[in-house]
Order: C-alpha cells, then structure tokens, then sequence
C-alpha cells in the first residue's frame, strides 16, 4: 500500500516525500479513503499512530479541490484539541503537509495574547486549529465565523471531557452549520465519547487501530512500591542505579512538579518542569529544549500527557499514578513509539492503591513490582490485580472465634480479617475514577 494508491494527490504526495513517510500506518490506510469520499468517522487510536495525517491528508485534499475560497474571519475546518501543546504540534504537522497546497492554516489556543489572533482571522483561515475555550471567545469577540464550516475533527476527544471541556463543546457545537463532515479521534472511546459521538457525527464509520485500552507492548512496563515521603529519594536513586539518559516524569500537581525540580535542580541534574500555572512561552521553551535533549528530566503534570511526538524517549516515570486511570496509557504512550521499545516505571505508594488497580483493570494486565532494598515501604502496597481485585493483610491477626483451639487459616489477604474469599464470588469494591462529562475540572 502506497499514499498513491489511497488516492492522494500530487502535492500532498511532494510533501510526504520531503518527510520521509513511505507507508501508510494502519489508521491512515483506513482512515484516508473514506474520510476523502466525505464519510464521519469515529477513530480509536493511540497517540504515535499517525493518527494526525490519517485526517489531515484527505482534509487538505478535499477542502484543495472542494468548496469555496474563504471568506474574512471565517474557516472551512476547525480541529479542536484539548491542550496549547497539542495545538502547536498539529498545526505544525498540518502545515507541513500542506506544504505545496494554496491553502492557509493557523493555530489559536489560550495563555497568550489574543489580538494578534483576531487580526490573523480577519483574512480567514482555511484549517483552524484550537483550544475550546480560546476558539469561544474568539467567536463570541465576532472574530471568527463558522458559516463555511465544511468539517469538523474532534481530536484527543476523551482528553477534551477529562479536562472539562464538555460544556465548550456543546456550545461549539451549537454554532456549527449543521451540514458538516465531523471525524473524532480519541486514543480510548468511554461511554461519554460514545455519547458525545452519538451527538455530533452521522452515520459514522468506526475505525479501531489498537486494541481498546491497551497500552502499547513494546513499553516495558514495572511498579516501585515506596512509601510516599521517600519517593523524591527514590527516584533519585533509580535516575543514577539505571542510568537514565533522558526521562519523562508525571507528578499529581503543580507544586509536586515544582518541588521535584527544584529538588533535582539542587542536586546539580538538568530539569525543568512544565504545568498550567506556568506561562506559555516558558512551557513550550521547556518542552523544545526537552525534544532537543538539552533537558535531560522532565517533570509535568497530565497537560504533557497527551499527543506530544517526542521521538525516542526511552523513560516514562509515573512518580504519582494518574487520578484517571485512561491518562496512564497516554502518559507511557511518550515512550515505545514508532517501533522503538521503551520503558515505563511507577512509583506506588500504598495510598495509591486504588489507583494501581483501577490502571491494572483497564489494561487487563497485573503490573509487576519490584522493591529497591533500601527502599521497602513501612506501608505495605496491598496485592493487586487485574480483575479489580485489592487484596488487603489483615493489620493483626484476629484470635480464632472458634472452641477447641483449633489452629485456623485467617485468610491471606482479607478485608474482614475472617476466611480468604472466593476469587469469582466476590465483586470488588472499589472507586474507579470515570471520565466525567460534568463541571469544568481545574486544569492540571
Ligand atoms: P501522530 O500519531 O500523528 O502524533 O504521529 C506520530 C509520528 O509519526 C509523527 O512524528 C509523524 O510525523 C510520524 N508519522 C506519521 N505517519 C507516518 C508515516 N506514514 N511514515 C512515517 N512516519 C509517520
């Protein structure tokens, strides 16, 4: 299979020769014919598949061959994306493959100033891509129009929910032209994706690239169990025992990534750390110095998790396990890509418990773990699996209830303390944290 032989045109050929892409991945090879015949498309695919030129390709071609010239201050495509990152990596890649195409395209997301975006807009931009919340205000300052709106792509779409962007698209897709092409990506599909597809695409093919919630396995994945206060040390110490070259790591918040650099900064180590609270500019520059392998730890919350192609990245550390079990596959997703192997380390403390098996659910798989010798944790991790089952020690053995002085079994690992309980019989209790399509979360 060839770009040719899916029916793309000369220019669009051009500039996939300049960038070196000789074969269509698997999303693109299903993707790129029916979304140039004009179908709706509802696509699972993971981050690193090529899922960005599965759409783009045929988008460019139709909106080259089809439709009118745009109008002042309106687009004939928007692709929305949940973070700033994502958006400058896209349209990067879009503009890249248009290249040779005399279409324009742009980028607007918020955190930076928006005039220049308003005056960008008023020539109209024929692919739009954009943050919700930035590409609202810019419709609602009547700086951009949707009228010639011919396709709509939704990417990240489970991202866009987690973050709370579930009323902005609502209100996106309000002010739609009802006749539209829309395709939505999404690395796993929840029943809130389903829903919101349910909503916004019409008779759509589906299309599914990896197995649903399913990591890749090219990334070789383990647990660290560790009591909380001692992860810093921990991490420290695995960073010089396996010789980290370059490492990813994903703390809970904002001042955890910032006490981690500061902590590794102290030490002499390159890091840098990026989160919402931190300006654009300084977030971008972390990240480009980070691809360009001048930082060699990089510390972020989850708004780094998703889409960033960072090539080779042979480490992903977990030092907190995501409140969102989904973000797990996406945060190891950095690493183990394009056919490389990587690995992906977490560092678990019995807090986290929940957690640890919410993730081990959703992959179907029981992570293995491993303890540093110096480093066993007074708070033991309770044993895990994935069927969703914690498997508790008892903290003291209850004296047997039963005359006669029997000796009993208490049962190895039992809430209750009493006998062990059947493996199938009994439902696992748990919260599983769900993508929720409620109330704007603050942003990570
Ligand atoms: P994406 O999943 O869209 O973020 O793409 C992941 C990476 O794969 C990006 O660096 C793309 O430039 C690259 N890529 C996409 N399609 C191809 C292809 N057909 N051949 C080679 N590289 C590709």
């Amino acid at each position: 299979m060839t770009f040719a032989t899916l029916g793309l045109i000369e220019p669009l050929l051009r500039a996939l020769e300049t960038l070196g892409y000789q074969t269509p991945t698997p999303v693109q090879t299903q993707a790129i014919p029916p979304v140039l015949a004009g179908r709706d498309l509802m696509a699972a695919a993971q981050t690193g598949t090529g899922k960005t030129a599965g759409f783009a390709l045929p988008l460019l071609q139709r909106l080259t061959l089809e439709g009118p010239k745009v109008a002042a201050n309106s687009i004939r495509a928007l692709v929305l994306v949940p973070t700033r990152e994502l958006a400058e990596q896209v349209h990067e890649s879009i503009r890249q493959y248009a290249e040779h195409l005399p279409l324009s395209t742009y980028a607007v997301y918020g955190g930076v100033s928006i005039n220049p975006q308003m005056m960008k807009l008023r020539k109209g931009v024929d692919v739009l891509v954009a943050t919700p919340g930035r590409l609202l205000d810019l419709h609602r300052q009547n700086a951009l129009k949707f009228s010639q709106l011919q396709t709509l792509i939704l990417d990240e779409a489970d991202r866009m929910l987690d973050l709370g962007f579930s009323e902005e698209l609502r209100s996106i897709y309000a002010a739609l032209p009802k006749r539209r092409q829309t395709l939505l990506f999404s690395a796993t599909f929840s029943d809130a994706i389903r829903q919101l597809a349910a909503q916004m695409l019409d008779d759509p093919l589906t299309i599914e690239v990896s197995p649903r919630n399913v990591a890749a396995s090219s990334v070789k994945q383990w647990v660290v169990t560790v009591d909380k206060k001692r992860k810093p040390e921990l991490f420290i110490h695995l960073l010089k025992k396996l010789h980290w070259s370059q490492v990813l790591v994903f703390a809970k918040t904002r001042v955890g990534v910032d006490q981690l650099v500061e902590r590794l900064q102290g030490l002499g180590f390159n890091a840098d750390g990026i989160h919402g609270d931190k300006p654009q500019a300084t977030r971008q520059r972390a990240l480009d110095r980070f691809k360009a392998s001048e930082v060699q730890i990089l510390v972020a919350t989850d708004v780094a998790a998703r889409g960033l192609d960072i090539d080779d990245l042979p480490t992903v550390v977990n030092f907190d396990l995501p409140i969102v079990a989904e973000d797990y596959i996406h945060r190891i997703g950095r690493t183990g890509r394009a056919g490389l192997t990587g690995e992906a380390i977490s560092l678990v403390c019995a807090d986290e418990v929940e957690l640890l098996s919410a993730i081990e659910t959703l992959t179907r798989q029981t992570l293995r773990r491993e303890e540093e010798p110096d480093f066993t944790p007074e708070h033991r991790v309770p044993t895990t699996d994935s069927t969703g089952q914690i498997l508790k020690k008892p903290k003291k053995a209850k004296k047997p209830k039963i005359s006669g002085g029997g000796k009993r079994n208490l049962g190895k690992w039992v809430d209750s303390g009493d006998t062990a309980p059947d493996p199938v019989a009994v439902k696992p209790v748990r919260k599983v944290p769900v993508f929720n399509t409620g109330p704007r979360k603050k942003k990570p």
